[in-house]
């Protein structure tokens, strides 16, 4: 893809945090995005982002103030001089956006799924007269590279050529401690394949939480990223939108000062990054291993009910000896040994067996 590079976008970035998006998930009132505003003017925020049309899970909820809310934006850009950004999501939307001259556009998760959806944006920026505005690109809500790498496609095609990617973590139904899964080896997949497509993280879609924003960041760093999109709201608690997930603007900015921007090492720099990335993908193995133990337990826990309604002994040696066998060669096929396997499922059984003994006393 033929692009302009991020340093040529026209936003403020330095060498340390290219770039920095903090805002709040939506535009509420214009007291609330302009106190928010105010207390973001710092040199790691170089776009102030803030929601006027939102995606709502479910109808009936709050989904935008719409039209006012670039309004309050270009006030933000009058009276701070902060660029401003927002998402766009059909025809119209772009052209109130490039009307009201956002800084900045990208598309949501929601909307990067459907390919008419992103061609409608792509063919309104070239219509409108917006293809000299930066747009980013949300990776859809499912984790599918190519369809994440065909949005961009569409925007580079009608002539955007400074584009961005956005990693906002992957819907799942299994219980996770993010809310959204990082699957971390998609958004590394990406910047082997586009290397030359700057990928900022977005923390807090991640992790739906204020806990884990800072080390879900760090780790964003840590694989070198281009920067941040950190929701942040004057009264994160009352906010009409994600309020779990926001943080005050003086922790936003503290946290874009906490963080350790990973260094270029004279030495081993690839290495160091490649150690990163694998460590990374540990780090996410075990925590899906961990869930999928959960789940089995409570599997067990079930089986246990039932053997006690029915009065079935708790072990039954037939049906764990076949068990065995059949995971001893799955195992071999997945390059496990039989000792290891063994010794592994052995602990598993243990745990349920307790599990399920202490159900019947
Ligand atoms: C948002 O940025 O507020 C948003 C709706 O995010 P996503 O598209 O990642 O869900
Ligand atoms: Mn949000």
């Amino acid at each position: 893809m033929d692009t302009v590079d991020l340093k040529d976008w026209g936003l403020k970035g330095d060498d340390s945090l290219p770039l920095g998006i903090v805002g709040p998930c939506s535009a509420e009132t214009e007291e609330q995005v302009m106190a928010t505003a105010k207390d973001l003017i710092h040199k790691n925020v170089h776009v102030f982002r803030a929601g006027v049309w939102k995606p709502r899970t479910k109808p009936g909820t709050f989904e935008g103030v719409g039209e006012p809310g670039l309004q309050w934006l270009n006030k933000v850009r009058d009276t701070y001089g902060l660029k401003v950004g927002t998402e766009v999501a059909t025809r119209d939307h772009v052209r109130l956006a490039i009307q009201y001259k956002m800084d900045m556009l990208w598309v949501g998760a929601r909307t990067t799924v459907n390919p008419f959806a992103v061609q409608e944006i792509a063919d309104a920026i070239k219509e409108f007269g917006g293809l000299d505005i930066p747009v980013l690109v949300k990776n859809p809500i499912n984790p599918d590279l190519d369809l994440w790498i065909g949005g961009l496609e569409r925007l580079n095609a009608v002539g955007v050529k400074k584009l961005g990617a956005i990693h906002r973590g992957f819907s799942t139904y299994e219980k996770i401690q993010y809310r959204n899964a990082p699957k971390w080896q998609i958004p590394i997949e990406f910047k082997r394949r586009l290397p030359n497509i700057p990928v900022i993280c977005d923390p807090s879609h991640i992790a739906g939480n204020r806990e884990l924003l800072f080390s879900i960041s760090q780790t964003a760093l840590n694989l070198n990223f281009d920067g941040l999109m950190i929701e942040s709201h004057v009264n994160p608690d009352e906010a009409w939108s994600d309020a779990k997930q926001q943080v005050v603007p003086a922790r936003a900015i503290e946290m874009t000062e906490e963080l350790q921007l990973r260094k270029e090492q004279a030495e081993n720099t690839a290495e160091v990054k490649k150690l990163d990335a694998l460590r990374t993908q540990i780090d996410e193995l075990d925590h899906r291993l961990i869930a999928i133990l959960g789940q089995r337990m409570d599997v067990a826990r079930q089986i246990g009910e039932v053997k006690k309604s029915s009065n079935v002994a708790v072990l039954q040696a037939n049906r764990w000896d076949e068990l065995l066998e059949d995971r001893k060669q799955k195992g071999e096929a997945a390059g496990l040994s039989d000792k290891f396997t063994k010794k592994f499922l052995d602990a598993v059984h243990e745990e349920s067996i307790n599990k399920q003994d202490k159900l019947m006393k």
